[in-house]
């Protein structure tokens, strides 16, 4: 049985990047930089102006005051996206808005708020520092300034710099279509009448947000009866159109559990065992040469399983730089005590204090109890071979999207 650690190496070097592919801004959020990405201009463009106000020279305003104002001739009126025709000399100034280019000449904006005008006539009622209210060109970005290497995942901030220094359209990792299967001859569908013996498919819908929650795109493939030739023929049909394949349930030791058996004598099976709990039935291996998960029934196995194994799975094949969740400390608010043999991922609620972080787990934590992936804002470790976590012990955490700041 190999550990945590085993497993995600022999994933790891298994899985390949998938390539890229050319996509527009509005269809990069979420997506891995497959290039160098450098902007293609300053941002600013141009000196333009912070205020709505008068474009002045500093020296000419430097007595100014609300009692004695400094009467200045307005050359012209320039709004943003305009470019002004006179230049700013002794004496004179433009009207400018925000955004519009600093007329030559000028040196500084007074806000509008500071003056009075009459007709071709303004009114400036305090002085400016050389400089003031206007933005430089390239204070945002420099021209060829290196925004992004290989490897970034791309979020909001992301696009609007890639946007404004325009990179478009943008080179990105592809996105790994996964197919996602479920079996068991007692899986229903949601929409489908609660009844003795049925289980709704619950493991399906949790992987496939899962999947799209990391960039991937998810693929629902259907439940599979426990029929040999059934899950034969989902396997070959998900390996001929998916780049991975996820499966639930029929990995353990039960009579009809035959995602195994099928996996091992049409594909390769490299592991099937691992030392966690939940999620020791775990099947990871080719199907025709297509990357395969087996992932155990349990709902909160399934889940549990896609994080530890799946997501660094498919933010390798998407080329991303960071593959796993940045684990953190939190000290616990209980005891708690379990076997020693296998490394345990209690689903936790860690709360920010005065005193720093402290984690509760969810209650119980059987592996059918979805509400604890629900009411989870992280994992905590419980290391193999430890029985147990005393209240007050520091622990490891993997912080979950929910986890407190
Ligand atoms: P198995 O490993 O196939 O015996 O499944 C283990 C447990 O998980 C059983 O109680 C199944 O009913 C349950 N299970 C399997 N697949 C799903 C699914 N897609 N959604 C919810 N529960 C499932
Ligand atoms: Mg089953």
């Amino acid at each position: 049985m190999l550990t945590i650690d085993e497993a995600v190496k022999n994933i790891l070097e298994t899985v390949k990047p998938l390539g890229s592919e050319t996509v527009g801004i509005l269809e990069s959020y979420g997506r891995i930089i497959a290039e160098e990405v450098r902007a293609d201009s300053d941002v600013p463009f141009c000196d333009n102006s912070a205020m709505d106000g008068f474009a002045v020279i500093a020296e000419d305003v430097k007595a100014a005051s609300e009692e004695k104002p400094v009467e200045l001739k307005i050359l012209e009126k320039i709004q943003a996206g305009r470019v002004a025709e006179h230049k700013v000399e002794k004496g004179t100034a433009v009207r400018i808005m925000t955004g519009a280019p600093i007329p030559q000449g000028a040196d500084a904006v007074v806000m509008v708020e500071y003056t009075e005008t009459r007709d071709d006539r303004a009114f400036i009622k305090a002085p400016v520092e050389k400089g003031a209210n206007i933005r430089i060109a390239g204070e945002d970005v420099r021209k060829g300034q290196l925004l992004f290497s290989h490897g970034i995942r791309i979020g909001p901030a992301e696009t609007g710099i890639l946007a404004s220094a325009g990179c478009a359209p943008v080179k990105v990792g592809r996105r790994p279509v996964v197919g996602i299967l479920s079996t068991g001859d007692e899986i229903i569908e949601p929409h489908e009448p609660a009844g003795i013996g049925k289980v709704r498919n619950s493991n399906s819908y949790a992987l496939a947000a899962l999947c799209s929650s990391v960039g991937a795109s998810p693929r629902y493939m259907g439940i599979v009866p426990d029929r040999r030739n059934d899950v034969e023929a989902a396997f070959k049909l998900a390996a001929a159109n998916c780049d991975v394949i996820l499966t639930s349930g029929g990995v353990s030791m039960g009579d009809f559990d035959l995602v195994r058996t099928v996996l091992e004598e049409i594909g390769q099976m490299f592991f099937w065992k691992v030392k966690v709990k939940p999620g020791r039935p775990l099947a990871f291996g080719l199907m025709t040469g297509v990357p395969m998960f087996g992932l155990p029934g349990n709902p909160v196995s399934a889940m549990v399983s896609f994080e530890l194994f799946v997501r660094p799975a498919l933010l390798k094949m998407m080329g991303a730089r960071e593959l796993f969740r940045t684990k953190t400390t939190a000290r616990m608010e209980h005891e708690v005590s379990d076997k020693p043999a296998r490394a345990k991922i209690m689903r936790g609620v860690a709360t920010r204090g005065k005193d720093g972080v402290t984690v509760r787990t969810t209650g119980h934590q059987g592996s059918g109890i979805l509400m604890s992936m629900l009411l989870a804002n992280c994992f905590i470790i419980m290391p193999e071979g430890i029985s147990l976590l005393k209240k007050g012990e520091t622990v490891e955490v993997i912080p979950l999207d929910r986890y407190p700041i």
